[in-house]
């Protein structure tokens, strides 16, 4: 229950993955995309407890999820735009 928004993230993140080939598949970027994602989707709903996030999100699952994948988009301009490619994994890399 907890990690309702999680799973709301990384689905939407998925997707976003299908239509984005060009994003950088490796973990230290889905990780740093989750977390800034659910980091910007926790300021904008201001919420604590984890209980209240369910419940609103309950009510206005389709907001939540517009919400998610706007949230998303950003954390992936984001990595996009700082790439912290380790030397060994740079090696494909052309832009
Ligand atoms: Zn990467």
């Amino acid at each position: 229950m907890k990690n309702y928004m999680e799973d709301v993230i990384r689905e939407v993140f998925t997707d976003l993955l299908k239509t984005n080939p060009d994003f950088c598949r490796c973990e230290k970027c889905k990780r740093d995309v989750m977390a800034i994602a659910l980091s910007k989707i926790k300021g904008s709903y201001a919420v604590s407890p984890e209980g209240e996030i369910f419940a609103r999100v309950e009510q206005t699952d389709r907001q939540v999820r517009t919400d998610a994948l706007l949230a998303v988009m950003e954390a992936m301009r984001q990595v996009t735009a700082r790439p912290r490619y380790s030397s060994d994994t740079a090696s494909t890399l052309e832009e």
